[in-house]
Parts: structure tokens; sequence; C-alpha cells
């Protein structure tokens, strides 16, 4: 018992005094409730016992009033708890109702107790008295365990409704009575420290609760108040970032000595580097404070992919990686969600596989888990062929700043956010995200996301379609899933393909074949070069006119193999691009097409030299950052890329540019407040940079608020090749 005080006390000490009140009036409201049933037994009991004993035959007034001054006391408690407490504000009713409570327990206590004395001092030992006295400890024992929520009531009830019977039977000097006495006592300590031991129970769940939720409280205000501040420090470190970067790009636009150049270019890319993870611990610290929303519009997933795949690309070349994209055909072609978002999981789960392997392929699978109407979860999962995670350490690798270990971190680099936010962003999509792993053998990242089929439709090309259907194709290709997977392309298109996974194999079945219509062949088979291969078959005499489509992951261009043009008849890079690889298919069949996907657009990289811009991005997302970022170094600008409409101010404050490509929403000051602003401090036209509103939605009133603003020009996001490239050309540098 003494053990048990001591831990109360120590677990009473933990807790602030408002919040003892508040449990004390939550074990008040608990007790009110336990003692809701009370009154009925009372009744019960004073109409049972007149027919199991004869106290009321014989002394019928007295036992009347006892009976009734019970039955009106509790019936009063029962009104006053139900009725009366629940409308009383937890406040307020604290003194009323532990008044009553108390005094009207401590008055039914002493009419029980001087009840069951009289009732021994009347009748003696006697059926009635036993029954009486049973009947007493009964109403204790069930008494003591509704009221150890307070264990002073406890005390004193059993004290009050037993004194007085033990007083009796000690007093009568007789020994039976006295015996009957002693067992009342034992059975009073027994019901006492029965229901202490409940009380203590009660009171350390509800301790135990309250301090869990405040030490629970107190962490998420912790990690707002990090996120919050991380946000800050981010912020703080970005401005002169951005000040270093931009003066770079200025430096890298003077005459500089070869070795000038490439001092330039390290900081420019170490810098880049530098804020690309702030950027990416701004981002999640946003996550984290719950400040994100996602969007939910119509998108290709099949674009969104393979643009992501365009964002690790070059990456997975230098590495020689095989890439690979399955989409399962059940997938629907267009859904609804946050195409950003998701494209974020992807490159984030798409770098690491990058990052971790050193040889060996990297394949992306979508599958269609379930369907009920439009709804649909889809899984995704990124196989790699790397370092692999050990398995004790799987579990912590979605918490924020987590690496396997910190010579992982030393070696390939990162802040360990990658995934904490990928988790994120998957569970706000309505899935979630896991791994499996092998040691040495590869990882496999699956997450899930819940989304809608979309009402409209994919671009879908009938005209090639029919005229490629039933062709017979040569597929070679030494890596197994990426035969597999352009055969099932092939497949849905209604072509036949044949699969080779050799040089060798490839020959043999040309040599016993009567006909094929075309050939695909990776470039990197091991037993031959592909490019050796293709002019290997067309000096066959029956294949002189195979077309070739060559299939290649690396760093190459059609542009290398000027010489060997007659060799083949088409060059791809790979990830093969569905729409391409339809496109180039039809089209060196003689059926050209028209394709308006934006991907069909070649990139020059010349343009920046042909049309030299100085050119400011201001985009708060940092996928988006990404994708128009890289679209514009493919385009062979350096653009630098700022974050809200007062990083805009600051960067031509520092430097003139030419164009700034504007997003409309942005923190802390938006598009069109940076315009106005910018207007204000340039009035004349042709003396400040010529503002592209980058707008999400397609929305004339966007576009007119736009143009009201004083921008000069908008495109539209996802920001298309061919409408970037129309833009930039039609505006020249203000300045030198
Ligand atoms: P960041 O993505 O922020 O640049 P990071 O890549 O280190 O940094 P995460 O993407 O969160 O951070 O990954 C956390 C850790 O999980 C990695 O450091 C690495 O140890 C491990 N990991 C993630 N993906 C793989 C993978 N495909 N193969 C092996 N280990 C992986
Ligand atoms: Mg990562």
């Amino acid at each position: 018992m003494f053990d048990n005080k001591e831990k109360l006390s120590k677990l009473h000490s933990e807790l602030t005094n408002s919040m003892y009140r508040s449990l004390l009036i939550k074990a008040d409201d608990e007790l009110a409730h336990r003692g809701l049933m009370g009154p009925f037994v009372y009744i019960f009991v004073l109409i049972a016992l007149p027919f199991i004993t004869n106290i009321y035959k014989d002394r019928e007034i007295t036992y009347l009033v006892f009976a009734s001054v019970l039955v009106v006391i509790n019936l009063l408690r029962f009104l006053f708890t139900s009725l009366f407490l629940k409308s009383v504000p937890a406040k307020k009713r604290r003194k009323a109702w532990r008044t009553f409570y108390h005094v009207s327990t401590f008055v039914v206590a002493i009419i029980w107790g001087v009840g069951s004395g009289i009732v021994i001092y009347w009748y003696g030992l006697s059926i009635t008295s036993l029954t009486f006295l049973l009947i007493t400890s009964g109403i204790t024992a069930a008494a003591v365990t509704s009221l150890s929520p307070r264990l002073m009531l406890v005390g004193w009830y059993v004290f009050f409704m037993t004194f007085p019977s033990i007083i009796f039977s000690f007093a009568a000097n007789n020994l039976e009575l006295t015996l009957i006495g002693i067992t009342f006592v034992l059975f009073l300590v027994f019901m006492y420290m029965q229901g202490r031991a409940q009380y203590m129970a009660y009171w350390r769940a509800l301790v135990n609760n309250e301090l869990l939720k405040k030490a629970k409280k107190e962490t998420d205000e912790a990690n707002r108040a990090k996120s919050a501040s991380l946000a800050n420090m981010s912020h703080e470190i970005r401005t002169p970032m951005n000040g270093i970067i931009g003066m770079t790009s200025l430096l890298e636009d003077t005459n500089l000595v070869p070795e000038q150049r490439n001092y330039v270019n390290t900081v420019r890319v170490s810098a880049d580097a530098l804020l690309t993870i702030i950027n990416d611990i701004l981002d999640f610290s946003k996550i984290e404070s719950g400040k994100m929303e996602l969007e939910k519009i119509a998108f290709n997933l099949r674009t969104c992919i393979e643009d992501s795949f365009d964002l690790i690309v070059s990456k997975a070349i230098e590495k020689k990686l095989e890439l690979i994209i399955e989409i399962e055909p059940n997938v629907p072609p267009m859904i609804v969600g946050d195409v950003t978002r998701l494209r974020q999981i992807l490159v984030n789960l798409l770098s690491n596989a990058v990052k971790f392997t050193q040889e060996g392929e990297i394949k992306l699978k979508v599958e269609l888990k379930e369907q009920t109407g439009k709804d649909i979860l889809l899984q995704f999962s990124v196989t790699d062929t790397g370092i692999g995670i050990p398995e004790d350490r799987t579990h912590r690798l979605f918490k924020s700043f987590s690496q396997v270990d910190a010579s992982t971190t030393r070696h390939y680099g990162g802040t360990g956010l990658g995934l904490a936010i990928s988790k994120r962003l998957s569970e706000m999509m309505g899935g979630s995200i896991w791994v499996k792993s092998k040691l040495h053998t590869g990882t496999t990242f699956y997450f899930t996301i819940r989304s809608q089929i979309s009402e409209e439709k994919e671009e879908v090309f009938h005209a090639p379609l029919e005229s490629i259907k039933g062709l017979k194709a040569l597929v070679v290709d030494d890596n197994r899933t990426n035969r597999i997977v352009l055969s099932k392309m092939l497949k849905t298109w209604g072509m036949k393909p044949v699969l080779a996974g050799s040089a060798a194999e490839a020959i043999r079945i040309l040599n016993n074949s009567e006909y094929f219509d075309l050939a695909y062949l990776d470039f990197q088979i091991p037993d031959m070069d592909g490019l050796v291969l293709s002019e290997t078959i067309r000096a066959m005499q029956k294949w002189e006119h195979l077309p070739i489509i060559l299939l290649s992951s690396l760093h190459q261009s059609d542009a290398d193999f000027k010489q060997k043009r007659n060799f083949y008849s088409a060059f791809l890079t790979k990830p093969v691009k569905k729409n391409q690889l339809l496109r180039v298919t039809a089209s060196i069949l003689g059926h050209e097409i028209e394709l308006k996907n934006r991907k069909s657009v070649e990139l020059d990289p010349e343009m920046g030299k042909n049309y030299p811009l100085r050119i400011l991005l201001a985009e708060d997302n940092v996928i988006n950052q990404k994708v128009a970022g890289r679209l514009l170094e493919k385009l062979g600008y350096h653009p630098d890329i700022v974050a809200n409409g007062l990083e805009v101010l600051e960067a031509l404050k520092r430097q003139p540019y030419d164009v700034i490509l504007m997003d409309l929403q942005m923190p802390e000051m938006d598009g069109i407040q940076a315009t106005i602003q910018i207007n204000k401090q340039w009035p004349r036209k042709n003396e400040r940079p010529t503002i592209i509103a980058l707008t999400a939605n397609a929305m004339k009133e966007d576009r007119d608020r736009t143009i009201k603003a004083g921008m000069d020009d908008y495109i539209s996001k996802p920001i298309s090749v061919e409408e970037l490239v129309n833009a930039l050309k039609k505006y020249q540098r203000i300045s030198n």
C-alpha cells in the first residue's frame, strides 16, 4: 500500500495544478457515471428485504422511514447526476457536484450503517440480522468499486456504513456477535484495500494518458516550431545563395580564360546543388507544418512518368544503367491528381535508384491495384540493382534526415529528406510507401496513390495504329525486362514482336525467317554492338531494306553516327517513350503523322547562342523549377532561379535580365504583385525585362489579369517546349 502511495505521489508530482484539476473533473464524471445505476439497486434491495426477513413486520414505521430516506436520497442523486450535471459546464459543476455527491454518499452510508446496527441490536444473531449484514456488505462492495475514482469517498463510505454494526456487535458482549463484528472488520479492511487498488489503477491510467497527451502536444508544437524556423532559415540562406548564383551567371558572360571558366562553372554547380538542398528542406517544412495543398487536375500519367525520367536520364547514362518503364495495359492513361507532387515522388525514388546503383537496371512499374467506379488505387514500384539496404535499417528510412549510415552519406551525399518527403506526399494522396531490399542485390520502393480516372481523353493516334497493326517486328535486347516491356508495348498496338536476347540469336532468327517488317535493336548488346549488328543485317541480302530502329541508353545522339546513317532508319534514346516510338515506327514505314505531343518537338541546344537571353525563372515549386530549368538548359540557356516575387525584385536590383518567366502563385509576393512593382520601378517598357507569365490554369480571366498587371506574354503550365521556344524567340536582349 505504502509503495503504491509513493508511486502515486510521484505520478501526481509530474502533473501541473491545472492538469490535476482537470483530471479531478474527469474522475468525478467517471464516478457520477458509475454511480448512476446505484439507486435502482437500493430500491430493489429495500423491496426484497421485507420478503426474506421479518424486519418490516414488526417495525413497519422505522423500516419505512429508513427505506424512504434512502430511496429519496438516491433518486435525487440519480436525477442530479444524470440531468443537472450534464447540462452544467465542467468548471461550474465542480463545487455543487462535490458537495452534493459527498454529502449524499455520507448520508446513505450513515442511514445504512445505523439501520444495520439497529437490526443487529433488535434481532440478535438471527436470519434477519445476518441477511441484513450480508446485504450491507454486498452494497459496500459494489459501492466501493463504483466510488473508487475518489479514494476519500471509499474510506468514509466503508466507515460510516459498517461502523455502527461493528460497535453494536462488540458491545453486545456475545461471542458469536463479536465474531461477526471481527469478520466484518476484516471485510471492511479488504474492501478498502480493493477500493484503493482500483483507485490507483484508475488514476495511473488517467495520469499516464494526460501526460502522454501533454507530451504529444509539446512535441507537435516543437515540431511545428522547428519546421517554421527551418523554413525561415532556408529562406535566409536562399537570399545570399541567389546572389552568388546571379553573380556567377554574370561572370560567365564575361571574357574568361578556360581555367577561370572552369572555376566559375564549379561555383555555379555547387551553388545550384546547395540551393536544391535548401529547397528540399523548405519543401519538407512546408509539408510538416501542414501548409501544403494538393492539386486535382487531369493529367497524362505516362507523360508524367516520362518527364520524371527526363530529370534523371543523364546521370543514368553516365553510369550506363538500363532504364525501363512498364505501365500495365489496364492502367488508365489520364488520371486526376497532383502531377507535380507525383513527379516529385517519382524523381526522388528514381534519383535514389540511380544514386545507389553502379550497374544494371532501374525499372519503374505501374499497376492498377483497385478500382471502384472511377476511383482507383495505383501502385508504383521503382526497382534497382544497386547496393541494397540492410534489413534492420529499412524501418528508419522514411524518417526525416535519416540515412542508412554515416559512411553512405559521405560517399553518396544527400540530406536524407527525399524519402521523408515522398512518404508524406504519398500519404497525402491516400496511399503509403514501403520498401523491400536485399543487400548487394537491389532495392524496390513501392508506393500507392488514390486517384480518379479522368473524363478527358488521351491523344490517341488512330491512323498510325491502323497502319502498323499486324506488323512483324524483331526485338533485339540482351536485357530481358527491356525486351518484355518493349514487346508488350508493341503488342498493344497490334504488332507481332519476335524476341532475341543476343546478336547471334537475332541473326539466326533472321536467317530462318521469311519476312520481317522492321527491327528494334538495342545499341549495347554484349556480343555485338547494335550499330555493327545493323550493318551486318543490312549486309544480308534478304534484309537489305529492313527498317531498323536503334535504341540506345548511351549519351550519344544521331549526329554522332552520321557516316553510318544508312545502316539504320531511326535512332531513339532509352527509356523509350511510347508516343515517340509510335511516331518513329509509323514514320519509317512511310506514315508520317503529326504528333501534337510536346515531346515531339526537337530541342535545339544552339538556341541559347542564336537568341542569347538572360533569363530569370520565378517559380516556387521545386520540381517545376527543375523541369523548367532543365528545359531551358537543353535549349542552351542558364536561367537563374528564384522562388517568389521578393526574390525577383532583389535579383533585378543586382543585375539586368532580358526575360522573366514568372509563376503567378508564389508565397510572400506573387507574380502579379511583382510585375506591378517592376513596372513602377521601370516605367519604360524597353528598359525592363520582358515578363512572361506561367499560368497553370488556362482560364481567360487569369490571362486578362496578367496582361492588366503589365505582363507582356504568357505561356501555360506545364510548359511546352514549343510554346516556350516561340515565346523566347519573340524577345531580344535589352542591353549588354
Ligand atoms: P536526398 O534525397 O535528400 O538528397 P538521400 O538520398 O540520402 O538524400 P533519401 O532519399 O531520403 O535521402 O534516402 C535515405 C537513405 O536511404 C539514403 O541515404 C540511402 O542510405 C537509403 N536509400 C534510399 N534509396 C536507396 C536505394 N535505392 N538503394 C539503397 N539505399 C537507398
Ligand atoms: Mg534521395
